[in-house]
């Protein structure tokens, strides 16, 4: 056994035996005692440094600063529903939106002749919001779904996300109405219910604490995106010493999403549901008139842009910088100047949003200035 796989070992009965004082100190009337034993929680240092770096990825968002489009309309004599926009929050939003997106074909499903198990779905995209769509129309209506996607996992937009649970970035407060507000919050609770239930190893997804790392206290005021309410075990410290230098942090526990992982599993339930993939690109309305197919989902995120001519939906580029994977970091931060993730295949930093951009190519200024930013951090961690 290598000393790497003793120390993990022994790193993982320390912190088997912590939680287990902590979870005892709850039960009982030990509140004071749990604190003390939670304020020994060891935040492991991240080993910034440019020699540990695996991979730089680059992903373009579909952001539209009014928000994702959930809408139906007709298409001859078919029904086409958008499900396209999510910014940086389409895993996130997936299964919120997908439901929302769904219920919308409801009507015209049960008052069509054909309620048979032959009746026909096509899914326009394989990401994660054609995949959440199909497994949705597979559970809800009877019937053959068949997803048309020009790339499948792992190479969409998708398996480049961090993937956080976590809603942000997605619309520009200033421009969205009333409506959308209510259908982003319903979105939220939806998703946030399902990931819920889909924790655990085989679909990649786990719950985090999660530190927001704060400079300005008004910062504090503003709500945690989609409602507090889904943020279980938030806490606000003011101990700078403790949190990189930051003199405010606020802690909250959500989940975490392996996207190669839960991507392939989405897959892997769709085909045993009976689902049909074809790669095709569709180079407009035309081409999608043709499917055979009465019900249609047109998930294809930026792909929407070109195909239905929607000039609002831009790119918001992100590159990010991949190191080498670390098991004892146990949390996420969230700073102004960029994001840590650790996951199984890589510690993420995070990152650019570069509104406009179309290019793909890693650029090697912004990984400099990703590794110096995470690494200024890291300098102020306690266990240096
Ligand atoms: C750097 C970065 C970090 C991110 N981090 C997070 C995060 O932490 N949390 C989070 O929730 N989200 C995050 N996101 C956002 C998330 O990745 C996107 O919102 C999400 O992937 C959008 O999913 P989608 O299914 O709509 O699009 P995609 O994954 O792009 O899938 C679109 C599908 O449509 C197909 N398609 C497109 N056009 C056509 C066409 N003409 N014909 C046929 N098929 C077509 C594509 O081939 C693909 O299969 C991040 C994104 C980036 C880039």
């Amino acid at each position: 056994m290598s000393k790497h796989e003793i120390d993990r070992r022994a790193f993982l009965r320390g912190a088997a035996v912590t939680s287990a004082l902590v979870m005892a100190a709850r039960a009982l009337p030990l509140a004071p005692l749990a604190a003390a034993l939670d304020a020994e929680r060891h935040l492991a240092r991240v080993k910034v440094a440019r020699n540990r770096v695996i991979r730089t990825v680059v992903g373009l968002r579909p952001y539209r600063s009014e928000g994702f489009v959930i809408e139906a309309e007709r298409l001859g004599r078919k029904l086409l529903v958008h499900n396209y926009g999510h910014g940086g929050a389409g895993v996130t939003l997936s299964w919120g939106t997908s439901s929302l997106a769904v219920d919308l074909a409801r009507d015209f499903v049960q008052t069509r002749p054909d309620r048979s198990a032959n009746r026909r779905f096509a899914v326009l995209g394989c990401g994660v919001i054609g995949l959440s769509s199909a497994r949705l129309l597979q559970q809800r209506f009877p019937g053959i779904v068949s997803i048309y996607a020009k790339n499948l996992p792992p190479d969409t937009t998708s398996n480049i996300a961090g993937a956080l649970w976590y809603p942000t970035s997605s619309f520009d407060p200033e421009q969205v109405t009333a409506k959308f507000s209510e259908q982003f919050r319903v979105a939220c609770q939806l998703s946030n219910r399902a990931f819920q239930g889909l924790v655990g190893p085989d679909y990649g997804v786990r719950w985090t604490d999660t530190l927001e790392l704060i400079r300005n206290e008004a910062s504090l005021e503003r709500e945690l995106f989609g409602g507090a309410q889904l943020y279980p075990q938030t806490e606000i410290h003011r101990d700078p010493k403790r949190y990189f230098g930051f003199p405010f942090t606020r802690q909250f526990s959500t989940m975490m999403i392996e996207p190669h992982v839960y991507l392939r599993a989405l897959l892997r339930d769709f085909y045993i549901a009976g689902g049909k993939v074809v790669v095709k690109e569709f180079k407009n309305r035309q081409d999608i008139a043709r499917l055979r197919e009465s019900v249609i989902f047109n998930c294809t995120g930026l792909g929407s842009r070109a195909l239905f001519d929607d000039q609002k939906l831009i790119p918001v580029r992100g590159q990010l910088e991949v190191l080498l994977p670390q098991p004892e970091v146990d949390y996420c931060y969230i700073s102004g100047s960029g994001y840590m993730f650790p996951r199984r295949d890589g510690i993420i930093l995070g990152g650019t949003f570069d509104h406009d951009d179309w290019s793909l190519q890693p650029d090697p200024q912004q990984t400099t200035a990703i590794l110096e930013g995470h690494m200024e951090i890291m300098k102020q961690a306690g266990d240096q």
